[in-house]
């Protein structure tokens, strides 16, 4: 394959294609986990579709308000949405690609009143930049962006997503914008598929969403158990850096989950089908248990010890059946459940973090305790949301904790570290989060447990070495993190707790 080594770089990882998968990428040779894969810069970056007025250059939220001058934060060019601070460092990209566009056509930019709501003129900004790009360079266009997959023949058919992109980027990009001698109708729609099936979602330094369009990583197979790790680097123009999340075999697809790992089987179908057009039939997606975690399991309401699975995970209609009596019901009443618990669920994680929320999350998973599997994902989820409050919110600092709920956090992370096992098995994000919060109540309990004279300092000694152990494992993974990102800066706090114990550790004389 010829590719051209300024814009990305591969390290033992090539491109291949068959009829069935079309394009993917596997490991040239065995690689150990952690391995940089791909690096490389993205083809254009740009807004979210359906966003709120945001800065063409930094993508910070800014108001567009026509009436006072002093509050109008737009390009003096071409007059379109871009904050102070941009506008004062020349807000290169922007200007190198749709400014002299705008300029040209006189498209005027229409601020709305709200500028948080969605803002639909924005839509067209990241298709013009790829159209802008392939103009630019026509063979690089040719090479890597050509011939990525656009489903349009199956997005044609909601109507309503494809008409609205329809009138807001085609329509808007040949009409107002006049470019309608430049890019056709078909090209454009091609470059909003495209962009709809391939982009990243990545986020600025400051937490602020944007996409991100990659012509290799982008064609990743998908996998509801990845071996890959990515991450973006907002503070090196986005570049994207893919790594093996666990140990890879020569000539072993490297794969990558375009959902969110920690839902249920249905719920990744149903969104992989929506966003991404296909069904996954990958071996997590095939096994009614989820491979062994029971992670969408529900509990028999007609015997003591029997579990209700799916006859056929891939078949939404299907019957779920117990495993130990003969009771069975309906997809639709399993849904039904679902969707009540998904919805109180949703009630409490709407609130503001507070003691009342806490005590709400424990007392809905004290509820589901005799509906579901104590792993099922509504489970893991609210351990995700308490893991997050003890510690946090008033009543519950650190400092208050008793032993007893410090042990209860502790039991929360290991239960979620015992999914992320088996989903992420390696190099992953979550994992390094649950890592980190591990680490908190484990140090308390080793030093209450040595004051009360329960432990001995040799013992404590050897708690506070398996607490840097996990600390390790935890800065491994954020390690490749961009430092300005908030995982980058959570670096940081573990890499400084963990000097901290090794320091309190060498000052302990336990007798060895
Ligand atoms: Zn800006
Ligand atoms: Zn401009
Ligand atoms: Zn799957
Ligand atoms: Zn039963």
């Amino acid at each position: 394959m010829s590719t051209s080594k300024a814009f990305h770089s591969f390290n033992r990882t090539s491109v291949r294609s068959n009829s069935l998968l079309g394009r993917y990428l596997v490991a040239e040779s065995a690689v150990n986990g952690n391995e940089l894969l791909v690096e490389e810069a993205p083809f254009v970056h740009g807004p979210k579709c359906n966003g709120p007025t945001v800065c063409l250059e930094c993508y910070a939220p800014v108001k567009c308000d026509s009436i006072s001058s002093a509050l109008d934060q737009r390009c003096v060019k071409c007059k379109w949405p871009l904050c102070a601070a941009c506008s004062e460092s020349g807000a290169k990209y922007h200007s190198q690609r749709e400014c002299s566009a705008f300029c040209q056509s006189r498209t005027k930019f229409y601020p709305l009143q709200d500028a948080a709501k969605e803002c639909p003129q924005l839509d067209c900004i990241t298709t013009l930049r790829v159209l802008l790009a392939k103009e630019a360079d026509p063979e690089r266009w040719e090479r890597e962006i050509a011939h990525m997959e656009h489903h349009n023949e199956e997005r044609r058919k909601l109507s309503d997503v494809w008409n609205a992109d329809f009138v807001n980027i085609a329509q808007y990009l040949r009409g107002p914008c006049r470019l309608a001698d430049r890019f056709s109708e078909d090209l454009i729609m091609q470059v909003v598929g495209i962009l709809e099936v391939n982009a990243f979602e990545a986020r600025t330094t400051q937490g602020y969403g944007l996409r991100c369009l990659y012509p290799i990583t982008g064609i990743l197979a998908h996998n509801c158990v990845p071996n890959t790790f990515r991450t973006i680097h907002p503070s090196e123009g986005y570049k994207i850096r893919l790594r093996a999340m666990c140990d890879l075999d020569e000539g072993q697809q490297l794969q990558h989950s375009y959902t969110y790992t920690l839902n249920g089987t249905a719920q990744r179908q149903e969104d992989l089908k929506a966003g991404k057009f296909f069904t996954c039939q990958c071996e997590r997606c095939k096994d009614p248990t989820e491979l062994g975690t029971n992670f969408s399991t529900f509990k028999c309401s007609k015997c003591e010890d029997g579990w209700l699975l799916p006859a056929d995970p891939l078949d939404s209609t299907c019957d779920w059946k117990c495993t130990l009596c003969t009771f069975k019901t309906s997809s639709n009443a399993i849904k039904k459940a679902l969707s009540v618990m998904q919805s109180e669920v949703a009630d409490i994680q709407a609130m503001e973090p507070s003691p009342q929320k806490l005590q709400e999350t424990e007392k809905l998973m004290r509820k589901y305790r005799v509906v579901v599997h104590p792993f099922h994902f509504i489970q893991i989820g609210l351990r995700q949301n308490l893991i997050e409050m003890y510690g946090r919110v008033a009543e519950y600092e650190l400092a208050e904790l008793p032993d007893v709920m410090l042990e209860h956090k502790e039991e929360l992370c290991r239960h979620v570290l015992r999914v992320l096992d088996v989903f992420e098995p390696g190099l992953s994000r979550t994992r390094a989060m649950m890592l980190y919060e591990l680490h908190v109540p484990l140090v308390l309990l080793a030093k209450s447990g040595f004051i009360a004279g329960v432990v001995s300092a040799d013992q404590l000694k050897r708690k506070l070495l398996d607490v840097i152990a996990i600390l390790k494992e935890s800065i491994n993974i954020l390690q490749y993190e961009d430092e300005e990102t908030q995982e980058g800066q959570l670096c940081k706090v573990a890499q400084q707790a963990m000097e901290q114990l090794t320091q309190s550790v060498d000052g302990l004389t336990g007798d060895e």
